[in-house]
């Protein structure tokens, strides 16, 4: 789609002065080094920012470098990222930061970024444009709603691509793709947008009518686990390599069938996995009849790639060395 190009120029002055101004202090703004931008990327693909804030800072001080994180052992690498969930993305980052290594040097443009591995489209373009000062735009799902109500267009995806690319500010690519997404994640919310603070309200279709607060259906779920103890270590079990989720992470056996102890649980939390939320149990027993387990060092269970849920619990239950 074509837009007016006076509309273009407005929208894009808008929205870098708002930027300019309002734009939330985190780790990785006014970042240059691709390494970092590209770390910071892909551990916001699919974690919240407030969890991201944190391990990033930490990430980087363990890996300050690609050639760090290439020369790191899987296990660290996984280790580093427990709590960050969808793991794909540390294994795609180890790999990438090998191949760059292996390359020596960073890739400039989003042709050659998506050459790495776990790299799509968006991530190439976000590391470009902010690293490197690429005219090329980012589409997220921020982007793509704020498109869509700016525009007041249902926009398939290859024309969302294009849009966000007439949109545009060539002169401050970097800024502008972190403006947009800025804008998406602070003000043209998935439920009720706040237009009144929206920088270019004047100049949307939508500004927010006939927009309702839309919820996500939530399920619920109960899970027990059994916490095994011997002075100083505790019984973990290993995720098989093949599964989808987590696979290779370390974890407490799960009790099957939800087998519920007579004793009341030592812990009980809440925790959430995308739309489930659950309900965790834990009874302290014996190892005994668990498969494929490992009694593990308190002391050293930090150095294993576990779980978020798992580093929940030994957390709770302070059992984790400080
Ligand atoms: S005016 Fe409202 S709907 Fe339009 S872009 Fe701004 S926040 Fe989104």
């Amino acid at each position: 789609m074509t837009l007016d190009s006076r509309l273009r120029r407005r929208f894009r002055a808008n929205l870098l002065r708002w930027y300019d101004r309002e734009q939330r202090k985190l780790p990785w703004r006014g970042e240059t080094d691709p390494y970092r931008i590209l770390v910071s990327e892909i551990m916001l693909q699919q974690t919240r920012v407030a969890v991201v804030e944190d391990r990033y800072k930490k990430f980087l001080q363990q890996f300050p470098t690609a050639h760090d994180l290439a020369a790191a052992s899987a296990d660290s690498v996984l280790a580093a990222w427990s709590g960050l969930g969808y793991y794909r993305r540390a294994r795609n980052l180890h790999a990438a930061a090998k191949q760059i290594t292996a390359n020596g040097g960073f890739p400039r443009t989003a042709a050659e970024l998506t050459q790495l591995p776990g790299i799509g489209r968006y991530t190439a373009a976000a590391v470009a444009s902010i690293a490197f000062g690429k005219p090329v735009a980012v589409v997220d799902g921020n982007v793509k709603r704020v498109l869509q109500r700016f525009t007041g267009r249902e926009l398939s995806d290859p024309l969302c691509w294009n849009t966000a690319q007439e949109m545009l500010e060539p002169g401050r690519p970097g800024d502008f793709n972190q403006a947009m997404m800025e804008l998406g994640a602070t003000v043209c919310l998935p439920g009720e947008p706040l237009c009144l603070q929206c920088p270019v309200m004047k100049l949307c279709a939508l500004r927010g009518s006939g927009i309702r607060r839309q919820r996500a259906s939530r399920r619920k779920a109960v899970l027990s686990y059994l916490l095994a103890q011997k002075p100083g270590q505790v019984f973990l079990q290993q995720r098989d390599a093949d599964v989808s989720l987590m696979p290779g992470m370390w974890e407490l056996p799960l009790l099957e069938n939800h087998a519920q102890p007579d004793k009341p649980p030592v812990l009980a939390l809440r925790h959430s996995i995308t739309v489930t939320d659950y309900t965790i149990m834990v009874h302290s027993g014996v190892s005994r009849g668990a498969k494929k387990g490992k009694w593990i060092s308190l002391q050293s269970v930090n150095d294993l790639p576990l779980t978020g849920l798992t580093r929940k619990i030994l957390h709770r239950l302070q059992l984790l060395p400080i």
